[in-house]
């Protein structure tokens, strides 16, 4: 996985996204604007040996295209991590920067585009060469029994991964969809801060979830 996340780290394939998550790194947000941004690729993180993953889009511009790690340092983070926390699935209630000491307990994350895309984006040849690197994670993370996909153009990614029949796959809140390979897809609104203001996400709705999986896997 080291060496896989080593590659992943240094992929130019994508000329549009490199050019984009470079951009994004040196123009920066006022509040981080003394912060040298990651502007890479973002690879995955977390217990390689765990039965759950969980699948965002990309990583997010000043999320972690800055901080170099997925779901750190930007208030999709904030919430994901105190519901985690409260979840028993992660040692501390904050995803704040790379070296914070953030442990996840039988979750892996990753993303299934790798550089972070211009309104959130991907165009179909991004995401199919992005896939290579999806595929090679998987082979290495043996004990997947249950992805959890952070909203709809997630889940969309994942099922055209898995190529599930999009009209038998519907994103609807908890619904799970079954993969040919046995894995157990989970459909979740993303925790962003438009998602949680107008209360379509809520930190209960979210821990109850998250608990219905890891229950699952005790
Ligand atoms: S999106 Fe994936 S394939 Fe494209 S440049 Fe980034 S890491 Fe490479």
């Amino acid at each position: 996985m080291e060496e896989l996340n080593k590659k992943i780290t240094n992929c130019k394939k994508c000329p549009r996204l490199v050019q984009f998550r470079e951009k994004i790194a040196l123009e920066k947000r006022k509040q981080f604007k003394n912060e040298v941004y990651w502007g890479k690729p973002v690879p995955g993180f977390g217990d390689e040996n765990a039965e759950i993953l969980i699948m965002g889009l990309a990583p997010a511009a000043h999320g972690g295209n800055r901080t170099g790690r997925l779901f750190t340092g930007d208030r999709s983070a904030e919430f994901l991590f105190k519901c985690l926390f409260n979840s028993n699935l992660a040692n501390q209630p904050s995803s704040i920067h790379i070296r914070d000491g953030l442990k996840l307990k039988n979750i892996y994350i990753t993303a299934a585009l790798k550089c972070v895309p211009p309104f959130d984006k991907p165009n179909s040849d991004e995401l199919k060469s992005c896939f290579n690197f999806l595929k090679k994670e998987l082979h290495y993370l043996q004990n997947i029994k249950t992805i959890l996909t952070l909203g709809k153009i997630a889940f969309d990614a994942c099922i055209k991964f898995f190529q599930i029949n999009k009209a038998e796959a519907k994103f609807i809140h908890g619904e799970e969809y079954i993969t040919e390979t046995n894995q157990r897809i989970v459909a979740c609104y993303h925790p962003s801060p438009r998602n949680v203001n107008t209360k379509r996400i809520n930190e209960k709705g979210m821990v109850d979830l998250l608990k219905k999986i890891h229950d699952l896997h005790k």
